[in-house]
């Protein structure tokens, strides 16, 4: 779309034409050979919660049908909490009391070997913005050291230029997770109170050039609980629909982020409960039947092994929201936020291969790769 703030503008219009929805439209939505943004919308309304043992049922089919049993795992590293912005929803905005710093390169290679020992084979490496402590460089210099452990690496960092996306690829990262937080344009604004996130326009367009690198996957979303969250999935879906059909021999994958208490106490508007989150889950599913829907160690974990196989395709297990987590991190630091299932690599394993689903430590993406 020419204009970033007519994401939600059509998404606002498309969630009010759902809102009059009966059953019998909410089952053919459910049902829809062809399902789109209307029927996404149907699927959320709040009179199709009394639907969600059916909608489930078909999410786990379709899960089946396109991932196997089985889920992906992957574990995030956290190479520095340095950050010039001041997303109010961060336990490392810059005004927040942390302590900062950033992970030398033997103390980067320490956590990754630790990571290596538990297991994981993909691993998703995070900063705040681009700041002269964790520059481009250091980024790339990260992953290129990641990716000779490592056959997925990739990355959530600040936004770059088609360029630095190219040099990143060459370095061994395969895809870029950048979420939106929120289309919601004003609500956007007061939430990055300042520094290069407030930039709206530059977040929404910052996916299109990681798939104009030649990337080849980008992890979008937004933080469930700034805005009206079913809008904002609507929003989510066109932005992510529009991709598909721009970039499709690339991949898209779709996470479902709450927000989680984190120094700086910050309370969500609009608070996601679990039933609203699932239906989420579900909807997705249901629309983009091939698309990896990602979980992370956010959620508690009898609500993480309810999703497992139910919509999710890929979850983050064992994770460590502070910098050098997994090899030594001061006591002091909180982290970005609160993890929530802190069960180790081998109890979600057997979680998994109790509800008879694989776990995966090696996913090679290989639609995507054409
Ligand atoms: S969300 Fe990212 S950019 Fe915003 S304050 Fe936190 S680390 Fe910085």
């Amino acid at each position: 779309m020419d204009n970033p703030s007519q994401y939600w503008s059509l998404a606002q219009a498309i969630n009010t034409a759902a809102s009059r929805a009966d059953n019998r439209q909410i089952f053919s939505a459910m049902g829809a050979q062809r399902p789109g943004p209307r029927e996404l919308a149907l699927m959320l309304q709040p009179q199709a919660r009394a639907h969600l043992e059916q909608m489930a049922a078909r999410a786990k089919s379709l899960t089946a049908r396109h991932f196997g049993n089985t889920v992906s795992l992957y574990a995030p590293l956290y190479l520095s909490n340095y950050c010039s912005s001041g997303c109010v929803y961060c336990g490392y905005a810059s005004d927040r009391k942390q302590p900062r710093r950033k992970l030398p390169f033997d103390a980067v290679a320490r956590e990754l070997d630790a990571l290596k020992r538990e297991g994981f084979e993909e691993i998703l490496l995070l900063t705040g913005e681009r700041t002269p402590q964790a520059d481009f460089e250091y980024v790339q210099a990260c992953v290129r050291m990641a990716s000779e452990l490592f056959p997925q690496v990739q990355v959530e960092a600040f936004p770059m230029t088609v360029d630095e996306y190219r040099k990143l690829n060459l370095a061994g990262c395969v895809g870029v997770t950048l979420y939106q937080e929120t289309y919601h344009p004003v609500v956007y604004d007061m939430m990055h109170r300042w520094g290069p996130k407030k930039d709206f326009a530059g977040r929404v367009s910052a996916p299109a050039h990681v798939l104009e690198a030649g990337m080849r996957t980008v992890g979008m979303g937004v933080l469930l609980g700034l805005s009206d969250p079913v809008v904002d999935s609507i929003a989510l879906y066109l932005h992510a629909e529009e991709f598909r059909k721009k970039y499709w021999r690339s991949g898209i994958a779709i996470s479902f982020p709450r927000i989680r208490p984190q120094e700086g106490g910050f309370q969500p508007a609009h608070p996601v409960e679990d039933r609203l989150l699932a239906q989420i889950v579900f909807a997705f599913r249901i629309v983009m039947p091939d698309v990896p829907l990602v979980l992370s160690t956010r959620e508690k974990p009898l609500f993480r092994d309810g999703m497992a196989g139910v919509g999710i395709s890929r979850m983050s297990a064992a994770s460590r929201t502070t910098v050098g987590g997994y090899a030594g991190a001061p006591a002091e630091d909180r982290g970005q936020f609160e993890v929530s299932d802190r069960r180790s690599v081998m109890e979600i394993c057997d979680m998994l291969q109790a509800k008879k689903i694989e776990p995966v430590f090696k996913n090679w993406d290989a639609v995507y790769t054409g």
